[in-house]
């Protein structure tokens, strides 16, 4: 991980703006740090996106000082699929990192997709 500072808001940014409440989000789970809520354009029967509410590009832009914002990404995204009932079949968190993984939405994000067989990559 790099020692670069983040800002904690982009106003340009889709996923800063459901933080802010600008753009209206159904939250599935939300944290003080983390907001999990459903992918517009599910591509499993289930289809979370965790983010952490401070504007971070990827996983990438990451500092030092995020390692714990990491770990309560993943927590908060385990929380969130034994709560949808993801478990016992299993499920998978995605993050893409970059133009060449497809990446998107510059603003670090899980992907958490289960609730059916799911076979290669979807995001
Ligand atoms: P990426 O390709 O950056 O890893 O994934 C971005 C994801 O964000 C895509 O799966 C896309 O469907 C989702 N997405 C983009 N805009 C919105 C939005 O306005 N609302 C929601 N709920 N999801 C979005
Ligand atoms: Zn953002």
């Amino acid at each position: 991980m790099t020692a670069r500072r983040n800002e904690t808001h982009d106003p340009d940014c889709i996923f800063c703006r459901m933080v802010t409440g600008e753009t209206p989000v159904e939250a599935v789970y939300e944290s003080t740090d983390t907001l999990f809520f459903r992918d517009i354009s599910p591509k499993a029967k289930v289809h979370v996106l965790g983010i952490p509410k401070r504007h971070i590009v990827s996983l990438a832009h990451m500092t030092d000082d995020d390692q714990l914002l990491i770990g309560k990404l993943i927590h908060d995204a385990t929380k969130v699929a034994r709560d949808l009932g993801l478990v016992a079949g299993g499920y998978r968190i995605i993050s893409n990192v970059g133009d060449d993984a497809g990446q998107v939405v510059k603003h670090v994000h899980f992907h958490v997709l289960g609730g059916e067989r799911l076979g290669p990559m979807r995001c």
